[in-house]
């Protein structure tokens, strides 16, 4: 889910964010990577011929865990079990408090057949569990019952650096308002939709754009998103343009600086000036 960068803090928020309780969420797309690394690495041994087969669908369920736990800890590690269980083709157990059977439907004899089972016995399947029941995973799993994600503030960290890079030295006031653009960017064009083809066979079919994972050693299609549209920038352009021919044009009326109409006498001058003059 995107969301819009706050840019300013105020101190009243501030003083309440040190006075209420703390609770850390991580990422469950981090965690995800973590296990799926763990996961790749055992996957190579000779023993355990099967595994990496399985490491995307591990990846999906611990996302899914944590999307689905409404917020209970213990639902989310009782989950985390069943997938030890489900890659032997066992979809139910017992022992569990809340969650006893897989939930998903049952599988019919095709999708039963393709999978790769995996041995009760077998190292592939001892090394999963291993991973799985790891005690630092498990303490990771408190902090992932609200599915918080950060990809959003990763995203605007990266394209901040479009405007302010970091090898250049910036003043205090360039960084405001050049931060100011980088939030004005991102909250524009957040949550955009996915690209389709606009012409050819293909018209109104969405795009997507392929790359090579080195983890899962496979191809991978994600979305690609309609470019990013700028047009917001033309309201502040005309506002910038609007605001310098109005300065033009004080500079042009010279009327402020121009002599009277109605001039006085010559002797009224005169006397005027030696009145005020330190030359008398
Ligand atoms: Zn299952």
């Amino acid at each position: 889910m995107g969301s819009a960068i706050l840019f300013a803090f105020y101190v009243d928020d501030v003083k309440w964010l040190h006075s209420a309780k703390k609770h850390h969420e991580f990422d469950p797309w981090h965690v995800a990577k973590g296990v799926s690394k763990k996961l790749a690495i055992v996957a190579k041994r000779k023993d355990c011929e099967g595994l990496g087969e399985w490491i995307p669908s591990i990846v999906n369920h611990l996302r899914w865990r944590a999307q689905t736990c409404e917020g209970d800890a213990e639902v989310l590690k009782e989950k985390r079990v069943s997938v030890t269980h489900h890659v032997t083709s066992r979809h139910d157990w017992p022992g569990n408090r809340h969650y006893h059977r897989c939930a998903h439907e049952p599988l019919d004899e095709q999708s039963e057949r393709r999978k790769l089972w995996s041995s009760p016995e077998s190292e592939a399947h001892k090394a999963l569990v291993r991973t799985v029941k790891d005690k630092r995973l498990l303490k990771d799993l408190d902090h992932l019952t609200k599915s918080i994600h950060t990809t959003t503030l990763e995203v605007f960290h990266s394209m901040y650096l479009k405007y302010l890079p970091k090898r250049i030295h910036f003043g205090y006031d360039v960084m405001v308002h050049a931060s100011m653009i980088a939030a004005l960017d991102h909250n524009n064009n957040t949550n955009r939709e996915q690209a389709v083809f606009q012409d050819g066979e293909t018209v109104g079919e969405p795009k997507f754009r392929i790359s090579w994972s080195k983890v899962h050693e496979t191809f991978r299609a994600r979305p690609a998103v309609v470019k990013k549209d700028y047009g917001y920038m033309t309201a502040m352009v005309a506002d910038v343009l609007s605001s310098v021919t109005d300065l033009m044009d004080m500079r042009l009326d010279r009327t402020h600086i121009m002599a009277p109409q109605q001039t006085p006498s010559r002797s009224q001058i005169i006397f005027q000036t030696q009145q005020f003059s330190r030359l008398k």
